[in-house]
């Protein structure tokens, strides 16, 4: 190579380095990468033929294969494969189950929000799965869950509004990225936190299922609003746990922002349709949820009303994969009647937005190099996406089944 050309590569290398690293960092060990594929998801749409170049860590261009002809990198081209940002699961109890991290990882998720267990600052995205904690969620004095789990560091009981504003302050002081509130009565036919018990029991005499009375104390709704008032103070959104329509209503009296679970017993329409006006997002977890009577029909209902799903499959759930829940996926296609693009949207773009990590879930310049491919084409299966052939995290490489080309 001539010495104006590789100069001109060395000036494009530091132009990039410039936009990427802070004027202090050092200059980065490793050389530049160039990841191509036949198609490349950036968080939005798919482009062909395309690739992206990571410098320290972060993606520093998007473009066509075609546009990277000049750059002096290296080079790894994957093929009729599909390269996407890594996904992001928004309900998990991770830490608090002792599921392993890097399993999770290796299996396409390269964030975390865990929704209930021990509390830490949002750490990792550097080659370790990037966590996002809520911390112990907030419930009534000897309400859910402590009846199932007792008082460990997933639950924190409030008697009175101070309280709850305090103990708002005090989670986010210790790095809360959400905070989590349980509006959990109990005794709903089919829902994991309910046992199973009372769903044989009502079969064995020969009876439809019926929910087991409702017996777990519940935050008064002032309390609640004080929770989602301290939250909002402080920049963070409130996620309840929910599943019938007593829980259901104290969310949407207090102004919840975000459902963590797609409710277990039907809904009435009107506490429906005000959930979507209302904006209120709903992390789907069908899969965990699969044997509630009222889940599919709330999906439905909630999708014809063009409501806001989120991803998560509650991972630590003992029938949840370690990892992207192909399942969960599927159930958002065919029971959410989403394009298989709009469901991995869902899954990675549109988490970020609602993380308030907006490059987060994208291969935009400026991203984290959070990324997964796959051999052939996810739209066409989604199912591909439980078995990811590359992951990489923080520009790391976690795993890769691709054969050098
Ligand atoms: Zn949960």
């Amino acid at each position: 190579m001539n010495t104006q050309s590789s100069f001109k590569r060395c000036l494009r290398l530091l132009s990039i380095l410039a936009l990427t690293l802070p004027a202090s960092a050092a200059f980065p060990q490793e050389l530049p990468l160039l990841i191509a594929a036949a198609r490349v998801f950036d968080g939005y749409a798919i482009r062909n033929d395309a690739a992206v170049l990571i410098t320290d860590g972060k993606i520093a261009r998007i473009d066509s294969r075609e546009a990277f002809k000049e750059v002096d990198v290296d080079t790894h081209d994957l093929g009729d494969a599909t390269l996407l940002p890594g996904f992001i699961e928004l309900h998990a109890h991770l830490t608090y189950q002792h599921v392993p991290a890097d399993t999770v990882l290796r299996h396409g998720i390269t964030t975390v929000r865990d929704v209930g267990g021990p509390l830490h600052q949002p750490y990792g995205g550097d080659g370790n799965l990037r966590l996002l904690t809520s911390g112990p969620i907030l419930t009534a004095p000897a309400g859910y869950p402590i009846p199932s789990l007792g008082e460990t560091d997933i639950a924190l009981p409030v008697a009175n509004e101070q309280q709850a504003r305090e103990a708002v302050r005090k989670l986010v002081a210790g790095g809360a990225a959400v905070i989590k509130v349980a509006l959990e009565p109990g005794g709903e036919a089919g829902a994991p936190w309910s046992g199973g018990h009372a769903h044989s029991h009502a079969h064995q005499h020969g009876h439809d299922v019926a929910p087991a009375p409702a017996s777990w104390p519940l935050l008064p709704v002032n309390v609640v609003k004080a929770i989602v008032d301290e939250a909002h103070l402080l920049g963070r959104k409130v996620s309840a746990h929910l599943a019938e329509p007593k829980g259901a209503q104290l969310a949407l009296d207090a102004g919840i922002d975000e459902w963590a679970h797609t409710p277990c017993e039907a809904l009435p329409d009107a506490q429906l349709q005000r959930a979507v006006a209302q904006q209120v997002r709903i992390v789907s977890t069908i899969d965990t949820l699969s044997k509630c009577p009222g889940v599919i029909g709330n999906i439905q209902r909630l999708a014809a009303l063009n409501a806001d799903f989120l991803y998560g499959a509650e991972i630590a759930h003992p029938d949840i994969p370690w990892g992207i829940d192909g399942q969960e996926l599927l159930y958002l296609q065919h029971l959410a009647g989403m394009a298989p693009l709009e469901v991995i949207r869902t899954a990675t773009s549109k988490a970020g937005q609602h993380l308030n990590i907006p490059l987060l879930g994208t291969l935009l310049p400026g991203a984290p190099a959070d990324l997964i491919a796959v051999k052939g084409d996810p739209t066409q299966k989604l199912k591909l996406l439980e078995y990811p052939d590359l992951v990489m995290s923080g520009g790391k490489l976690v795993i890769n089944h691709f054969v050098a080309r």
